[in-house]
C-alpha cells in the first residue's frame, strides 16, 4: 500500500477539488490510458488502473473523507483485489462518467470484453431439411452437406493500418458543449482490429473460402412444418479467425400419403364397407409405425371416431404422445349390379333398414313433445 501514489496526485488535482473537477480529470485520463488506444501497453494498463482506483475513492464523498483522514489505509479493502481494480469494474463505471457521448461504445460494448478489437462473428447458415412423418415421429440423424464459409489455409494477418488494431475509429465533432468524441467500429476491419496480410488466391477479402461440408444434424423427435433448429457455431466461419455463425436448420414436413398430422395427433380417415359396418369386422389401418388391426363394431356409424392412444407423436421436449384418431366413414357403393340391386330393394322396406338416429330410443323431436306434455 505505501508505495501508492496520492489519489490527488493521480488525477491532478487539487484537495479541495469539487467533484466535477475531479470527474473531469478522471475522463482525461480514462481517456488518454485507456486501453483500446494503447494496446499491449502494460504502462498505460497501469495508469489506466491507477486512475480508475483514484476516481473510484475520491468521487464518493465517505471515501474521500476517510481516505484525507487515514490515507490509503482508510480505504484498502473493500472495492479492491489486491490493490487494483479489475477491468471489468472499471468499464462498468464508464456509463454514468460519460454518459451518452459514449454510451454503447465504451459503456457497452467495451466493458467486459475487455482489450481493443472484437471478435467478429460469422453469418448464419439457413437450410432446409425436408422430413417424413415417421422420422418427426421417432427422431433422426441427418447428414447434410452445406457450402459454407470456412477460413482458407494460408492466410496471414497484419493489424488494421485503418484504426491501428484498435477495431475502432474515434471521431471528435464540435458542439457548444465543445469537442465531443465519438466512437464507432472500424469500416475497414469491421472491428477485428486485423486485416488481411497475404492470402491464397481462392480466398476472399477476409480471408475466407467456400467448401463443402458434411455436417449430422440430431433431428428431435416431435418437430413441426417451419420450426428452426439452431446448431451453434456450424454456420459460416468469422473472418480473421473469429467465431463461427450458427446453422438454421429450417423444419419442412413431407405430407403423408393418408395419415394427416395435427401437432402431436394423427389422424386418419377409414372407408369401411356397408356390411362390414353392419355386421362388423376387423379392419387393417395405417400408423407411423406400420399397419395396425382395429375392430369396427356391428352397427358402427359413420362419423365414429376410435382413439389409439399413443400411437400419435411424442411431444416435443415435453412429454406425452399424441394419439392416432381413426374417423369412420360408411361407404356408400355408387355403382350396384342387376343382382345387388334385388337384395337391396328387399331390404329397403325392412324395419331394420329406416334411419333412427337415436338408436332404439325416441327421437329428438319426440322427446321434446314428450318434455312439455
Ligand atoms: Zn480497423
Amino acid at each position: 500500500m505505501s508505495q501508492k501514489r496520492d489519489y490527488y496526485e493521480v488525477l491532478g488535482v487539487a484537495k479541495n477539488a469539487s467533484e466535477a473537477d475531479i470527474k473531469k480529470a478522471y475522463r482525461k485520463l480514462a481517456l488518454q490510458y485507456h486501453p483500446d488506444k494503447n494496446p499491449d501497453d502494460k504502462q498505460a494498463e497501469e495508469k489506466f488502473k491507477e486512475a480508475a482506483e483514484a476516481y473510484e475513492v475520491l468521487s464518493n464523498a465517505e471515501k474521500r473523507s476517510r481516505y484525507d483522514q487515514f490515507g490509503h489505509a482508510g480505504v484498502g479493502g473493500a472495492g479492491f483485489s489486491g490493490g487494483g481494480m479489475n477491468m471489468d469494474d472499471i468499464f462498468s463505471q464508464f456509463g454514468d462518467i460519460f454518459g451518452s457521448a459514449f454510451g454503447g461504445s465504451f459503456g457497452g460494448s467495451f466493458g467486459g470484453s475487455r482489450g481493443g478489437s472484437r471478435t467478429v462473428r460469422g453469418t448464419n447458415l439457413r437450410v432446409k431439411m425436408k422430413l417424413t412423418l415417421e422420422e418427426i415421429a421417432d427422431g433422426v440423424k441427418k447428414k447434410i452437406k452445406v457450402n459454407k464459409l470456412v477460413n482458407a489455409d494460408g492466410v496471414t494477418y497484419k493489424t488494421c493500418t485503418s484504426c491501428n488494431g484498435s477495431g475502432r475509429v474515434t471521431r471528435v465533432t464540435q458542439t457548444f458543449l465543445g469537442a465531443m468524441q465519438t466512437q464507432s467500429a472500424c469500416n475497414v476491419c469491421h472491428g477485428a482490429g486485423k486485416m488481411i496480410d497475404k492470402k491464397p488466391a481462392d480466398a476472399d477479402g477476409q480471408g475466407l473460402k467456400r467448401q463443402e461440408e458434411v455436417i449430422e444434424i440430431d433431428i428431435p423427435a416431435g418437430v413441426e412444418d417451419g420450426m428452426q433448429l439452431s446448431v451453434t457455431g456450424k454456420g459460416n466461419a468469422g473472418p480473421f479467425n473469429g467465431v463461427p455463425g450458427d446453422l438454421i436448420v429450417v423444419i419442412e414436413e413431407i405430407p403423408h400419403p393418408e395419415l394427416r398430422r395435427d401437432a402431436e395427433n394423427i389422424h386418419y380417415e377409414a372407408f369401411v364397407n356397408i356390411v362390414d359396418a353392419i355386421l362388423g369386422e376387423t379392419i387393417e389401418i395405417p400408423t407411423i409405425h406400420g399397419k395396425a388391426k382395429i375392430k369396427v363394431d356391428p352397427g358402427t356409424q359413420s362419423g365414429k371416431m376410435l382413439r389409439l392412444r399413443g400411437k400419435g407423436l411424442p411431444v416435443l421436449q415435453g412429454y406425452g404422445q399424441g394419439d392416432l384418431l381413426v374417423h369412420i366413414n360408411v361407404w356408400t357403393p355408387t355403382k350396384v349390379s342387376k343382382e345387388e340391386r334385388e337384395i337391396l330393394e328387399k331390404l329397403r322396406d325392412s324395419e331394420n333398414f329406416k334411419p333412427n338416429p337415436d338408436g332404439n330410443a325416441k327421437g329428438f323431436f319426440q322427446r321434446v313433445k314428450d318434455m312439455f306434455q
